[in-house]
């Protein structure tokens, strides 16, 4: 703002070397007439006044206030963000009570621009800051009693607050926006008349930076339209209601998965990390995107034998995983894969090798059962299956109600496994005897029974016979019998078991019928997908929350009613859930004609005591020799891709134990893609496809909800994959001090070597090995960090990429200051890489030609082709061993480094 002459001329001078053209680019000595003034959270009014007017008379400068969200007033930005928007974000009275008020701020903005005409100088304003709210997050400090909110859910508001000023202005304010500006809204803000913009929140997530020419692109298609306060009149209404600015009652979504991260090969698909049947998910959506749809069917058959059931019902972990959540929406995974199963036919590549003669019975068809032989049948193993129903495909098959799985589609699945060549007897209940049978003619046997008892309430009335199996009711409905269930029929439970049972009920009960979900936790706790959970609240399907069945009140012989009594969240639980606890008195009673317990299932296996059940959980294998046990059997009740899961890996644990070479992996596609084509990709936003549903009023059957993508949706929602196995680098992108970097790498094994000092001699021998099989690595520069965290929020492992990747300092003084990290240091004769733990010092030198690797304990020396240790001296007399890791890891470090410098 003052005449800089001297200071530029200095700078430019400086770099003059690097930018040879910069003297000839125009900079002015007077580089800024204008300031931007953002107060603290609770700045007193006249305190804002004073400054403004100081800027303007006294500096005459352009001047802006930057102004908080509290100003739209308590009620209305409640309004718009706890009601409309549906966030739980509170913010405290004493946010409003401290920040300026409306009133103060229409005399404040009043009085700057008047002194603004007088002096000839421009008076703008800024919306807006961010929102002071209770700190509700595990993220903070629990000390810290505020958080600050921006981003998204800020756009709303501070729009509804430029609205509210524009109107109050007749439309004559200058208003620079910041709130929750993105690509995608960019040319809205602008056709607002709000100018200039300000983002933030957009490229601190992955992508970053790179994501500024997306906004370009926008703006070069950007039509400005005239009238600007009308525009932003209805804008402000529109925003309120935008799918991208509520927030998902359901699901709260988190990237980060339980993966470790170490210093190399940290990149992996969190959807593939997700997934219990490690589908190759980014392969598929490769092939699919590319419109290779036979290729994209192989992927997901090498891992999943039932493309088509889940397809249409897996609970898709994968999607929760999914990175795309922080850009836009995750890739509709599932949808993809059932288009895949519907369209990408050929199925010839599925022939079992050569029969090795080894034979293993399953006793259970469902979908563990199933998916064990399927794969045991590929590679050449004979397989029997013993199920105690007439069909296969266990609850699958015959509870999953019709409007959420196409029988179709189950039935293409199965006949496909049976192809392979696998028999299945039927309706062959399995007791003691019959299972020593199995075993004397078995070499393995596989217990994929399910877990079909459901549990009891265990309260009076239950046996009344209006207290049905869920199961039975499920499986009745399924095949086409009547069943009647009275106008009030009451499902207990939050699993999805009890949404099907619920929605199932909704489309039988009577017009004036009513179907209510009693849970004793709330819906947020609900073990359900979210998609189940929202289904049935849209289709009007109401839940008591917080709530558990007391007793059941019978009356002439008949179910009258449900007592209940209310509950409380308190601590969690094993489960990790909070735990209900009963309020005391606080009973209550609903009508009921039918209740249908539906909160778990137990396993049932009479055939083994108990205690022979129990399983090594990395093998699989109970306590008897070559049985094993998978899929609800083992675990309870879960998913079906769970069970699809087990049934894979216990197909693996035989496979290996029978010795037999067999690989699952699909070959991987080459992309043919350049790291920067990566980057490039990963830095746009693209918002996905939707899913169709048939509307509310037609949902009283059994068709299916959901209509499967088309060609064109499949194709272009695959294209949104980021295709995260191959390249990361999300903390790179996300970085506000450029601190990640990404280096490139020839994959190399280094073999780790032992010293061990006997009497008279030191033997060398090979400890380990050191892989690195990934091109591109992560190093982190401290010099550059501040430790703001970003990269860990974004990073998709358990870990912190600033503090758990190989840290470089750039200059001497910044590594002699830290007590852990890495300097290259590159001397005349010889480059020096010192490592320094606890400020403990090792080095690695490479010296004509050779690698010297001294540490407190120990020098190795190392040749330089191949990193063989070829002498070893040992420096302290109480050391008789030594593992050079930490010398491999330098030695990797050491040329990866090298461009930093
Ligand atoms: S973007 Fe693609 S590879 Fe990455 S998590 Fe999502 S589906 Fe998987
Ligand atoms: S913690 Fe360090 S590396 Fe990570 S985002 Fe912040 S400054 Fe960058
Ligand atoms: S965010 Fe960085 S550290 Fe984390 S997995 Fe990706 S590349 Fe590795």
């Amino acid at each position: 703002m003052k005449n800089c002459s001297e200071e530029k001329e200095k700078y430019i001078k400086i770099l003059k070397p690097f930018y040879h053209e910069i003297s000839k680019i125009d900079i002015p000595n007077k580089i800024s007439d204008n300031i931007t003034l953002s107060t603290i959270h609770g700045c007193p009014p006249s305190e804002i006044e004073k400054i403004g007017l100081y800027l303007i008379t006294e500096k005459k400068l352009h001047t802006t206030i930057k102004l908080n969200p509290t100003l739209l007033g308590a009620e209305e930005l409640r309004n718009i963000l706890n009601l409309k928007l549906g966030f739980k974000t509170e913010v405290p009275d004493i946010a409003f009570e401290y920040d300026l008020k409306y009133p103060d701020a229409l005399k404040l903005i009043n009085s700057l621009q008047q002194a603004a005409g007088k002096n000839n100088v421009q008076f703008n304003l800024k919306l807006t800051n961010t929102l002071e709210s209770i700190n509700n997050k595990t993220i903070f400090t629990p000390g810290e009693k505020m958080m600050y909110m921006s981003g998204r859910s800020l756009h709303p508001i501070s729009i509804n607050l430029a609205k509210k000023l524009q109107n109050e202005f007749h439309g004559s304010l200058n208003i620079s926006f910041c709130g929750g500006a993105d690509c995608f809204n960019i040319t809205d803000i602008l056709n607002c008349g709000l100018s200039p913009v300000t983002v933030c929140t957009d490229i601190l997530k992955p992508g970053g930076y790179g994501r500024l020419s997306q906004y370009l692109e926008e703006l070069k298609n950007w039509n400005p339209i005239t009238n600007k306060l009308e525009f932003l009149n209805s804008y402000a209404c529109k925003v309120i209601s935008e799918k991208a600015y509520i927030r998902n009652p359901f699901y709260s979504p988190d990237i980060k998965t339980n993966r470790k991260l170490g210093y190399f090969d940290c990149i992996h698909a969190p959807c593939a990390d997700a997934c219990p049947t490690n589908q190759d998910v980014p392969d598929y959506l490769h092939y699919t995107s590319i419109g290779e749809f036979k290729k994209a069917f192989e992927v997901i058959l090498k891992k999943n034998p039932f493309p088509a059931s889940l397809g249409m019902v897996c609970d898709h972990l994968c999607q929760t995983k999914c990175t795309r959540i922080n850009y836009d929406d995750n890739i509709l995974i599932r949808e993809v894969k059932l288009f895949i199963a519907e369209n990408g036919n050929e199925e010839n590549f599925l022939t079992p090798v050569k029969e090795n003669g080894i034979k293993v019975s399953i006793i259970g068809a469902g979908p563990s059962g199933l998916a064990c032989a399927y794969f045991l049948r590929l590679a050449g193993f004979k397989v029997e299956i013993f199920e105690t129903k007439n069909i296969a495909g266990g609850m699958v098959a015959d509870a999953i109600p019709a409007f959420r799985l196409k029988a179709q589609a189950i039935q293409k699945d199965i006949e496909r496994i049976k192809k392979l060549g696998i028999n299945i007897n039927y309706g062959n209940k399995i007791d003691t005897s019959a299972f020593e049978k199995i075993q004397k003619e078995s070499d393995y046997i596989y217990l994929a029974t399910g877990a079909q008892k459901f549990k009891t309430l265990g309260i009076e009335g239950e046996k009344a016979k209006e207290v049905i199996d869920v199961f039975d009711f499920l499986s009745s409905v399924k095949k086409g019998n009547k069943v009647e269930l009275g106008n009030n029929v009451i499902v207990i439970g939050g699993g999805n078991t009890a949404m099907d049972a619920a929605r199932t009920a909704y489309r039988i009960v009577p017009g004036n019928g009513k179907v209510i979900v009693l849970y004793r936790r709330t819906k947020h706790e609900m073990p359900a997908t979210p998609e189940e959970i929202k289904a049935l609240v849209d289709e009007g399907i109401e839940i008591i929350e917080l709530s558990t069945p007391e007793k059941i009140l019978i009356k002439n012989g008949k179910v009258r009613a449900l007592i209940c009594s209310k509950m409380k969240l308190g601590e969690p639980d094993s489960s990790g859930r909070a735990k209900p606890i009963k309020i005391a008195c606080s009973e209550f009673e609903l009508p009921a004609d039918t209740i249908i317990p539906a909160f778990g299932q137990d396993v049932d296996i009479d055939f083994i005591k108990p205690e022979l059940l129990k399983t090594d959980a990395s093998t699989f294998e109970t306590q008897i020799k070559n049985v094993f046990i998978g899929g609800d059997a083992m675990r309870g009740a879960a998913t079906i891709v769970k069970a699809v899961g087990d049934g894979r890996k216990v197909a693996s644990q035989i496979i290996l134990r029978s010795g037999i070479r067999f690989n699952f992996d699909p070959e991987k596609g080459n992309r043919e893609l350049e790291y920067k084509d990566y980057i490039i990709r990963k830095s746009r936003r693209m918002k996905g496809e939707k899913v169709t549903e048939i509307s509310l009023e037609e949902r009283k059957n059994f068709n299916v909800v959901t209509s499967p993508l088309s060609k064109e949706q499949a194709v272009k929602e695959s294209s949104r994959c980021l295709l995260c196995d191959d390249v990361c680098s999300v903390c790179v992108t996300v970085c506000p001090n450029r601190a990640n970097y990404t280096y490139f790498r020839k994959p190399v094994n280094v073999d780790i070597p032992k010293a061990v000092k006997t009497d008279n001699a030191v033997n060398i021998e090979k400890s380990g090995v050191l892989k690195i099989t990934q091109k591109y690595q992560v190093l982190n520069i401290g010099d550059f960090c501040n430790e703001c965290g970003n990269c860990t929020t974004f990073c998709p492992t358990s870990g912190a990429p600033y503090r758990d990747k190989p840290k470089f300092y750039l200059t001497s003084k910044s590594f002699n200051e830290v007590e852990n990290g890495f300097l290259l240091s590159k001397l005349q004769d010889k480059t020096v890489l010192l490592h320094k733990i606890n400020n403990e010092i090792s080095t690695l030198t490479l010296k004509n030609g050779k690698y010297i690797f001294e540490s407190e304990n120990v020098k190795g020396v190392f040749n330089g082709t191949d990193f063989l240790l070829t002498n070893v001296e040992f420096l302290n007399d109480n050391v008789k061993e030594y593992e050079f890791s930490q010398a491999a890891q330098m030695f990797v470090l050491f040329d990866s480094a090298k461009n930093l410098y």
